[in-house]
Parts: structure tokens; sequence; C-alpha cells
């Protein structure tokens, strides 16, 4: 556990830290091979932000106090970000109680497009195995949602068919979920204003400003970035995320070295890792 702040509102566990696809073994051990999957929760409230296959284990941490209730949100259905979601045991227990947030794509609503993956030939089972009350809603970019003292607030981010960005504010403290996310050749000043004095923002860090030469329009942004978009927005703390594979735990014990040369407060996000803020 990581103590950031003397503030103790807000809880963020990192489950999956990894972009594209998973990527185990024993050269991203420190840092973790599990896709996109967060956990904050604000009291008693449990948010869970993506469901890549880090949400596996989150599923499994959950099981230890049931009857779960909480409430899952996504930036958007690429691979990365569902594919855990058909193995998220608690989905499959009746006592639980899940509320699920997208947007709509195309014409498909959250709801069809995560049962799209639990058919024949992909998937044993299909979506009404899942024997939890799920009730699916849909998000409209620009939503702002309220659960008792905790706000959520969304927003747009440049990417491939688009992602949602979120940010988390309870009792006074903030923090902002931003992936999968290309930056603009300008700075994005809706976005600035979006993250604006975060206690902490989780950045999509796919790639360094060497590498992104030959990524433009692949959807995904850079630590330099991140950190360019902190200081814009008086961001109190970065947490570099969003791995790509072939990113080994050398490489981005580097990048970790790198990114606090020029930005103190920030860190690579490593599986498991827990702050407060
Ligand atoms: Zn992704
Ligand atoms: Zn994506």
């Amino acid at each position: 556990m990581n103590n950031l702040s003397d503030n103790k509102n807000i809880c963020l566990k990192l489950w999956g830290v990894r972009g594209s696809l998973p990527a185990p073994g024993p050269q991203t051990k420190l840092f973790g091979g599990n896709t996109s999957c967060i956990e904050i929760r604000c009291g008693e409230e449990i948010f869970i932000f993506d469901a890549g296959s880090g949400i596996r284990e989150l599923g499994l941490d959950l099981l230890k106090a049931m009857p779960i209730k909480a409430r899952l949100f996504f930036t958007h259905y690429h691979w990365d970000h569902i594919l855990g979601f058909p193995f998220f045991v608690p989905a499959y227990i009746p006592t639980n109680e899940f509320d699920i947030y997208g947007e709509d794509k195309g014409k498909l609503s959250p709801k069809e497009i995560l049962s799209g993956q639990m058919v024949f030939p992909y998937f044993p089972v299909t979506l009404d195995a899942m024997r939890a009350k799920m009730t699916f809603h849909t998000l409209k970019v620009g939503s702002i949602l309220e659960f008792g003292d905790v706000r959520i607030k969304t927003h747009r981010l440049n990417h491939p068919f688009d992602a949602m960005g979120y940010r988390v504010e309870y009792k006074g403290s903030s923090v902002a979920y931003i992936t999968d996310y290309e930056h603009f050749d300008h700075r994005d000043e809706p976005l600035v204003e979006f993250v604006k004095d975060a206690d902490a923002m989780i950045y999509d860090s796919a790639f360094n400003e060497a590498e992104y030469v030959t990524k433009q329009g692949w959807g995904h942004s850079t630590w330099e970035q991140g950190v360019k978009l902190a200081q814009a927005g008086n961001v109190k703390f970065l947490v570099i995320s969003h791995h790509e594979p072939t990113h080994d735990d050398s490489y981005m014990e580097k990048v970790e070295i790198e990114a606090k040369e020029v930005f103190p407060n920030s860190t690579v996000a490593r599986e498991k890792h827990e702050f407060w803020f």
C-alpha cells in the first residue's frame, strides 16, 4: 500500500495495467501482464473500470465479502478491456448485483456488445449464465452520475471508434482514468480541464516519444505526454499505465526513473498496487 497524501477517501487498486493483450511471463513479473482493470472504492461503494484480464483476480478477491454490489464502467470495448468479463466469477452468483455502464457502439448496446463475446463458438455459455442481478446502462459522453457522495464524470477520449474517460470525485478527492487515448499535436484543453487538480490520473502511456513516431494513429499516447497533461492540469500524481505487451520489466523500470526525473510524483503502474487519495 502506498499512502501518497493524508487523504484516505478514495482507494485505487490496479488489477490490470497492460494494453492490447495479456503479457504474462518472467519478463513482466514485476509490473504484471494482465490487461486493463482498476478498482476504485469510495467508502462502501465499489467501482470497477474495464474488464480486461485483470478483472479475473479482482473477482476472486471480491468473493471474500459476499454479497457483492458493484458498478462496472467500460471505457470502450476493445478486447483488452472486455476479455476478462466472461471470467468474472461474481457475476455468476445470483445474490450479487452489478450495474454496468458504457457507451453504445454503432447500434449495439453495452449488453449486446458483452453478449457478443459469449456466444458459440467463442465461449461455452452465454451471458444468461451470469445469474447475478445485472442492470445495463447506456452512457452518453458528458454524463455525470451521482451515487450518494460519489460523483462520476465522463469525457470523450481520442481513440479509434472513441473511448470514454472517467473522473471519480468523493469527499474532496478525485481520480481520473484516461485510457485509451491518443494525444493531439496541440494541447487538449477540454481534457486539461477534465483532469484539473485531480489527486491522481491513470494515463495511457503505451509508448515513449521515440516509439510514437511510428505509432501515430494507433490510438495511444506516451508517458511524456502524460507528464505534460499532468503538469498542465495540476494533477498531483501520475500513474503511467496501459503498458505495451513487449515492454518488459527492465524497460518499465527505466521509464519510471526517467518519468520521476521530470515529474517526481509519478509511478509506473504495477498490478495489485493500491493507493489512497
Ligand atoms: Zn486498450
Ligand atoms: Zn482501445
